[in-house]
């Protein structure tokens, strides 16, 4: 049973009971027409036969409260002709049996609504994860899941802090461009299953349960394909080389992983594509360091600027900035130019943070030299009082 036949069938016209129908009504409905139906009563007959199966199989749904609140849920979200069959490419079966583009609104995928797949598995499975006991029911089969593709890209330090779309160039199989990744020979079509008759799932009944599993003679997929594309020999996928435009937005990290849902691998025949991975590295700048949002600048200041204060003109990543150095700053003081930072898309924006740095001459000009003295002369010694016991204990 996958999640089509719960989407398409009535289970509450099957049993001809209405949906508010209490479990004892749906158990007696049951009863009845099985017992009408059943093959032993109508040796011979295909028809009761068929109604037979149709009827356990609603049974089986609404026969079970966890099964009945799913299939109501279900119903309540994609019923009614939400879905509609995918008319593409002639209808594809098993490949991708509803218009997923008409839910997710077909963005991401360009078109191609075989890559917003992601959504709809991601949808299917948050339903039909609940419980997971023995008995639940099946997950639906479909074409396998391409496999995550991981990618590293370098961008360069200002690239990074204000963001950028680049071109990604990706050798990684993706979708035959001979079939179209359905697997079969130009002019040929895939035909569905002749075991499965398309569903990608066969059903055992045995008593009043059915059993669901994946068709073997498909592999789930629910089609088969005759005459293989001489391209890619029947798997719907090929290597090649792919450019994609990634666009990092401002701020990205170094280190930091970026996903791109659906622009992995192709699934196989007609699956969700995989997702993609890119690990960002940032090229370090020669001037700039970052912590977090905020960019850092070391800038050396004589000795004398520290003393005296000065304005000093920084370089920022888009420009200059004038900061005023108080009188008497002592090194290793930092500046804050405001907004100077990393800017991100919805306005926040990080700081510059400016290190000062005191720098000490390794040789001065006697003239220098004469100056200093006579400072030294005008200035008090260092405040080291605290010091001086302590150095006093070892002499
Ligand atoms: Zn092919
Ligand atoms: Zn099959």
């Amino acid at each position: 049973m996958s999640s089509k036949d719960w989407i398409e069938k009535d289970y509450y016209a099957a049993l001809g009971v209405d949906k508010s129908a209490s479990s004892d009504e749906i158990k007696k409905a049951y009863r009845k027409l099985a017992r009408e139906s059943h093959p032993d009563h109508n040796p011979g007959d295909t028809g009761a036969e068929e109604r037979f199966k149709t009827v356990s199989e609603a049974y089986a749904v609404l026969g079970d409260e966890k099964k009945r609140r799913e299939y109501d849920e279900m119903r309540s979200l994609f019923g009614s002709g939400a879905f509609r069959r995918n008319a593409r490419g002639g209808g594809q079966p098993g490949g991708m049996p509803f218009d997923v583009s008409d839910l997710f609104g077909g963005g991401a995928g360009g078109g191609d609504s075989r890559f917003s797949g992601g959504g709809f598995t991601d949808l299917f499975s948050s339903i039909f994860s609940g419980g997971g006991g023995a008995g639940g029911p099946a997950r639906p089969r479909g074409p396998a899941r391409g496999r995550d593709v991981e990618t590293e890209v370098a961008l360069d330090f200002t690239d990074a802090v204000r963001g950028v779309t680049l071109p990604l160039t990706l050798r990684a199989p993706g979708v035959c461009d001979t079939c179209h990744g359905n697997g079969a020979k130009p002019g040929t079509q895939p035909v569905a299953c002749p075991v499965c008759h398309g569903a990608g799932v066969t059903t055992r009944n045995q008593g009043s349960f059915s059993f669901s599993e994946p068709c073997r003679n498909c592999q789930g997929v629910g089609t088969i394909v005759e005459e293989k594309c001489p391209e890619c020999h029947g798997t719907g996928g090929v290597t090649k080389t792919r450019t994609l435009n990634v666009r990092f937005p401002a701020g990205v990290a170094d280190g930091q992983r970026i996903r791109l849902a659906g622009r992995g691998e192709p699934g196989e025949r007609g699956g969700p594509a995989g997702d993609l991975f890119v690990q960002v590295k940032v090229r370090p700048d020669e001037l700039f360091g970052r912590t977090g949002d905020d960019l850092t600048l070391t800038v050396p200041i004589t000795y004398a600027e520290a003393v005296l204060g000065t304005d000093l003109r920084v370089p920022t990543l888009d420009g200059t900035v004038t900061l005023r150095v108080p009188p008497g700053t002592p090194g290793g003081r930092v500046l804050r130019a405001r907004g100077k930072g990393v800017v991100r898309k919805d306005g926040r924006a990080g700081d510059l943070l400016v290190t000062l740095d005191v720098v000490v001459p390794a040789k001065v000009s006697d003239e220098a030299r004469a100056a200093l003295e006579t400072f030294a002369a005008q200035t008090p010694p260092a405040a080291r009082e605290h010091l001086d016991a302590r150095v006093r204990r070892f002499s």
